[in-house]
């Protein structure tokens, strides 16, 4: 680890108040021209005597404003001192978690992963479009069968085609032989350029596709192609729970990274992390935004700089090895759950170092499915499957009371 470590409450205190310092103090500096202030005093009482324990409400209160890109160019002087911090959050979790070189990449605190995942798609299509002179016509995208809708909301407003890639049903790996039919597919409608997204962690499933599916793929197709990780599930959990696995920047053909802090990581909403290699994320230059001081590389305009105050605290509250001990308690939680399957013989998919368990939704009543708050893949129709995410406020105790339950339903229905 480069970067990332414990440290104590005071600790952060300290450098989030110095970094709060940093920034503009509407109350001492006369600033006529910033369409910016504090949180409304009126409103939100800023003299509340827990504040002072409190530096993420701090931040909130004082309202740093993180629009633009932090790593790289100039931002706006007023937010300095929390925009570095953010900076610094992203560089550890590019060298720390995603084993980037020093300084070799970019990103920001997004306000989602929808959003981080339009970013690398627009990014790509007009890097494709410059230095190719390519037509949106000519530029598609190839995901899995169960990769996020997000993309297929990227593929509708950048004007893309998409190919969605079979994917087995018992090992949930997209079938080679389907990727590579639908690249054949695709050229003969005209596509040159090829933008793949690869799950780390989808979002019904926690399965993780395997990018070198797609990277053999393409190159035997000799097609032009950039490749983006969605991680925006399994960012925080599998580079930790499967250390040794190399979907991340050691890989030469990964070019960019999504990420999610409001999920694993328990961070507000309206949290999302974009990562991307160096000399990339400029493709999305937009030199209309001439007010704002530095260069506007990002799909959100304003957003809030307590998101990124708050990641940061987040993983230095934890520090790396106390990260590991709150994944790998997910994960034994999950193990404990699916032995107890195995004894009921009931089936389902898990990956084995991530914490989704996925049921068919033939084992389980839609009762006891609605009683324990698993997730169907449908609300439309009925479903074919159930989750249970073990997050958090999962406990053996709760995942014991569903287990006990569901073992009364089979034998309910195994003596009728
Ligand atoms: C949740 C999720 C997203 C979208 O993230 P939002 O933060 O809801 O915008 C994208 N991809 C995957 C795999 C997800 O699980």
């Amino acid at each position: 680890m480069k970067y990332w470590k414990k440290l104590s409450h005071d600790e952060q205190d300290i450098i989030i108040t110095k970094a709060l310092n940093e920034n503009i103090d509407y109350k001492q500096n006369i600033s006529l021209g910033i369409p910016a202030s504090l949180l409304d005093p009126f409103v939100f009482y800023d003299q509340a005597t827990f504040l002072k324990d409190a530096p993420l409400l701090r931040t909130y209160i004082q309202n740093p404003n993180h629009i633009g890109c932090h790593t790289l160019g100039d931002s706006e002087v007023f937010f300095k001192g929390t925009q570095k911090l953010e900076q610094e959050t992203i560089e550890l979790i590019c060298v720390d978690i995603f084993k980037a070189a020093p300084d070799t990449c970019d990103g920001y605190i997004a306000s989602g992963g929808t959003e981080a995942n339009i970013q690398a798609i627009w990014m790509y299509r007009n890097f494709f479009m410059q230095e190719y002179l390519a037509q949106p016509s000519e530029i598609a995208i190839l995901s899995s069968q169960h990769t996020h809708y997000s993309i297929t909301k990227a593929a509708n407003l950048l004007n893309l085609k998409s190919y969605s890639i079979t994917v087995d049903s018992e090992i949930m790996q997209i079938i080679a032989s389907k990727l590579y039919e639908a690249i054949n597919t695709a050229k003969s409608n005209g596509i040159k350029y090829f933008i793949a997204i690869s799950n780390m962690g989808t979002t019904m499933f926690g399965s993780i596709d395997d990018p070198a599916v797609y990277i053999s793929a393409l190159k035997k197709h000799n097609v032009q192609f950039k490749l983006h990780i969605d991680g925006a599930f399994g960012g925080f959990i599998y580079p930790i729970s499967d250390a040794e696995n190399r979907i991340n920047f050691s890989n030469p053909y990964i070019s960019s990274i999504t990420l999610d802090a409001h999920k694993m990581l328990q961070a507000p909403y309206g949290t999302g992390i974009f990562l991307a290699r160096k000399n990339q994320i400029e493709y999305v230059y937009t030199k209309e935004a001439s007010y704002v001081n530095g260069m506007d590389l990002t799909l959100c305009g304003s957003r809030s700089g307590a998101n990124a105050i708050a990641v940061w605290m987040i993983l230095h509250t934890y520090g790396p090895y106390g990260w590991l001990e709150k994944i790998n308690k997910l994960i034994y939680r999950t193990d404990w759950c699916c032995s107890e399957l195995d004894k009921l013989q009931v089936t389902y998919y898990r990956h084995p170092k991530m914490n989704i368990i996925t049921i068919p939704a033939s084992h389980i009543s839609s009762s006891l499915a609605h009683k324990y708050g698993l997730v169907p893949d449908t609300h439309n129709t009925e479903p074919s499957w159930y989750k249970i995410v073990i997050m958090d406020h999962v406990e053996l105790q709760h995942l014991n009371s569903f287990i006990n339950e569901l073992t009364k339903e089979i034998h309910a229905t195994t003596l009728q």
